[in-house]
């Protein structure tokens, strides 16, 4: 398995034998690749990586479905795994401990999406955790929240197995890579200290050391290293005699940023609490740097976290600190892995950023997208081409790395703003949102209203629910990042007229004499329409899972805008750059063009207030796009509305835009315009029963069970994913996305909670707002097709209590689509 001298071609090169790099080629090689080269600067297999230091704590629940997916399918791969007869898995369950009421509320939180997730997991009293570990003064806590199959890896020992079990791979040790070999944006040959390696494709599993190795290649990966100090202390009198490894349960003390595990007669102290200590000269390629990945242990910032120690485990105080270290490990702008064919060169893939905890389906994932094409599982959140510019900027990515490490036990309420660094990307309306009082939260870069405080001067309705932010968590809870404009600007919209900034929407420009053919094959729905015909239309990956939902527009024979996401804008031009032939060209416009939704009854007076287009029914029906001319700008105006009323979507060159919103807000004025925030746009759209890509459907969705099977024209030739779907369609579904409400007018979800029939897990809420118009509180959730009827009775968890739920015939408002199209 290990040779001394390095082969002169390989299939891939695999660089970095740490647990990442042995799990990926354990996985390709089950897959049947062969011919891989796995390649490290250090010694086999403790190399000096974060892997050969991590006390290995493996902790499931994540309010990521993805990250808890990779730690479950990890725990069951390093429980089935051995080494010379020595396991490479503890199942000695995880604790996480309250301090404060706060916690224990989030903890009830954390146990409803443990449920939404599959995992099986509860919540415990101070004595139950203090029986599970008797050095722990249960005194100190509320409780804790218990995951029996939680534990402690031997990552070494597990990477060492897989790299065995990896027939196929052949393993390198003190083999360093020095730089690449490219001809034509693509991989050619990997250089090492041992000799030139001729291959095509390359998988980065460097750990911290990945940004240097990219940038040898052109290549951006965008995380940081940072030092995180760990400890272990002499034996305790409470242990003595104890020679099993490990007995007690790996513990989380978040509240103080701490977690502990038992090594024989002794334990270990992990601490987060202190200032992140940033390693910046590994980011750069210059820079001799050297192997560990560990710094001098820094007395004065353990102090902190020690003392919270002794105070939740009085014996560690009457112990010496043996061993202690500041280990080295990544952290991104998000907290998420990065995974992925890296968009600067072809063949150069990598797995970064990954904890021993999500390994095993990190190194499963990234072995499926690489051998067929798609991952078996929704990598959203991972793809390291989700990134927009400003976000793979060294700035940003120090200065999200080091938050994310401020906050990686910290309580985060899903719709938690980043603080810093904000008013990156900003649309020529931002003056004029100002100064309506718009109260922004950030998306890729862009600042866009949630709501605007100038539409405080309307009242609610009484009949509304409040979210008071007094009482009880859960309550309080859900009045965060929320207001009651979003309400009064819905109502605005349904019954007069709403104004909003649709420039941070990604706009692709498919041009040539193949965009037509490109576009057949990408998308799901017939293009093939006259010029000026919209269509609603989804990306399907090779597996049949909804890649993304968008809009085409045909603006000439040979030229279609794609209409996309705010977020996904990256990953969605990545896929369409990976498939576009020689005559089509791509461009990014959405720098290029502002663009404004015009939405409500009366959004045809407003236009025609200021315009000489005919804007009528008959001269611009639903679903068409014209070229357009408002006061002095020209652009286009598609008829179409996300909100679900009469309207249009306006776009014009940038430098126009402060001219466009004046004069519409102009003419708007008489007929009660208001500013319309995101707040309101997804309460409007959810009463449609329009799906939104990435929480109500994704790649683990398919069409039929997404409710968007009619755009799909399985007639029109061959697209991306047809075969599958035409697979699919023939099994039929065995889940449905539905409509529910709650029967309870007061009852507040948010997402992700999980929805039960008794103690069943049925499924969990996609997503969830209050319906204004329709006067109820709406979630959506896929439930087995068997609860899919209208009228059926479910109960939603909402931090540990139920809440009766109804399914109910969607949508909810103007099923009949009177309003949009006439
Ligand atoms: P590594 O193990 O670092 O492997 C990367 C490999 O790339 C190394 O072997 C390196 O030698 C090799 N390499 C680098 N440059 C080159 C080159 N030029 N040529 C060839 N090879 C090269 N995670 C958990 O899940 N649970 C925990 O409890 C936990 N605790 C931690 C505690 C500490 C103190 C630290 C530091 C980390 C902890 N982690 C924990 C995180 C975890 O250890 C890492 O995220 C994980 O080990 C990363 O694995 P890797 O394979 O990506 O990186």
């Amino acid at each position: 398995m290990t040779e001394a001298v390095v082969q002169d071609r390989a299939r891939l090169v695999i660089i970095g034998a740490g647990i990442v790099g042995c799990s990926a080629a354990y996985h390709l090689t089950r897959m049947g690749w062969r011919d891989i080269a796995v390649v490290d600067q250090g010694p086999l297999f403790e190399t000096g990586g974060s892997t050969s230091h991590a006390p290995g704590g493996v902790f499931q629940t994540n309010f990521s479905k993805m990250m808890t997916d990779f730690a479950r399918y990890t725990v069951e791969l390093y429980n089935g795994l051995e080494l010379d007869g020595a396991p490479c898995f503890y199942g000695v369950g995880g604790l996480e401990v309250a301090l404060t009421p706060e916690r224990f509320e989030e903890l009830k939180r954390k146990a409803g999406v443990a449920k939404s997730w599959g995992v099986e997991a509860g919540l415990i009293s101070p004595g139950e955790t203090r029986d599970k570990i008797p050095i722990l003064d249960q005194t100190k806590i509320q409780g804790a929240y218990w995951v029996p199959s939680d534990g402690i890896a031997k990552a070494v020992r597990a990477g060492e197995a897989m790299a065995r079990a990896a027939e196929g791979a052949v393993f390198y040790g003190d083999t360093a890579v020095e730089g690449f070999a490219m001809k034509n944006g693509r991989v050619q040959a990997v250089l090492t200290a041992r000799g030139r390696i001729e291959t095509e494709r390359v998988l980065l599993c460097a750990g911290i050391w990945g940004p240097r190795i990219g940038r040898l290649a052109g290549v951006t990966i965008p995380l940081v290293p940072v030092q995180h100090l760990y400890a272990t202390t002499s034996p305790l009198r409470e242990l003595e005699g104890e020679t099993r490894e490990v007995v007690h349960p790996v513990l989380r003390h978040q509240d103080r940023s701490m977690y502990f595990r038992q090594h024989a007669d002794c334990y270990g102290i992990g601490s987060y609490r202190h200032e992140p200590l940033l390693v910046d000269d590994i980011m750069d390629p210059r820079e001799a740097v050297g192997s560990p990945a560990m710094r001098a242990f820094t007395p004065e910032h353990f102090a902190e976290g020690h003392k919270a120690a002794v105070e939740l485990m009085p014996p560690l105080g009457r112990v010496e600190l043996v061993t202690k270290i500041n280990g080295i490990f990544s952290f991104t702008p998000d907290g998420m892995p990065l995974i992925g064919e890296c968009p600067e060169v072809g063949g150069f893939w990598a797995a970064e950023a990954v904890w021993i905890t999500h390994a095993g389906g990190v190194g499963q994932a990234v072995a499926e997208w690489m051998v067929e094409g798609t991952p078996g599982m929704d990598l959203r959140e991972a793809d390291i081409n989700r990134f927009p510019a400003h976000a793979r900027t060294p700035a940003y990515v120090r200065t999200r790395g080091r938050q994310q490490y401020r906050e990686v036990y910290d309580i985060i309420h899903p719709r938690a703003q980043v603080e810093e660094p904000r008013e990156v990307r900003l649309s020529p309306f931002y003056p004029r949102l100002c100064h309506l009082g718009g109260v922004f939260f950030e998306s890729a870069g862009w600042e866009q209203a949630q709501w605007f405080e100038a539409n405080a001067e309307e009242a609610p309705d009484p009949a509304w629910p409040v979210r008071s932010g007094d009482g009880a968590r859960p309550a309080v809870w859900a009045a965060q990042y929320w207001s009651p404009i979003q309400g009064v600007e819905h109502r605005a919209v349904r019954e007069r007229v709403g104004l909003y900034d649709l420039s941070a929407y990604t706009k692709i420009e498919v041009k040539g004499p193949g965009a037509l053919g490109f576009l057949q094959r990408m998308m799901t729905n017939q293009l093939d329409r006259p010029v000026g015909r919209i269509s609603y239309t989804c990306m399907l990956d090779e597996k049949g899972g909804v890649r993304r939902d968008l809009i085409v527009v045909r603006l000439g024979s040979e030229v279609f805008w794609v209409l996309t996401g705010v977020a996904t804008g990256s990953r969605d031009l990545a896929w369409l750059r990976a498939w576009t032939p020689a005559d089509v060209q791509i461009t990014d416009i959405t720098s290029g063009y502002c663009g404004l939704g015009l939405w409500g009854p009366r959004a045809r007076q407003v236009l025609a207030r200021i315009c000489d287009d005919d804007v009528s029914n008959a001269a611009f029906p639903y679903f068409t796009a014209q070229p357009i001319t408002i006061g002095l700008v020209q652009g286009w105006a598609l008829r179409l509305s996300y909100a679900g009323e009469l309207g249009w979507e306006i776009y014009a060159p940038v430098e126009c835009g402060l001219s466009l919103w004046d004069a519409l807000w102009e003419a708007g004025h008489p007929l009660g315009i208001v500013p319309l925030g995101n707040g309101a746009f997804d309460s409007l759209r959810l009463e449609k029963g329009y799906r939104l890509w990435g929480t109500d459907v994704h790649a683990e969705h398919n069409l039929y069970e997404a409710g968007l099977g009619w755009t799909a024209d399985l007639g029109k030739g061959d697209f991306v994913g047809r075969e599958a779907l035409v697979e699919i369609e023939r099994q039929g579904v065995d889940r449905k996305l539905c409509c529910l409400t709650l029967d309870d007018g007061d009852a507040v979800v948010l997402g992700k909670e999980p929805i039960l029939a008794g103690a069943a897990v049925l499924g969990y809420v996609t997503s969830a707002n209050y319906g204004y118009a329709v006067g109820q509180y709406i979630a959506y959730g896929y439930l087995p097709v068997d609860y899919s009827a209208p009228g059926t009775q479910v109960e939603v968890e909402y931090f540990g209590k139920g809440y009766k739920a109804t399914v109910r015939k969607e949508p909810l408002y103007d099923p009949q689509r009177k309003r949009m199209t006439s």
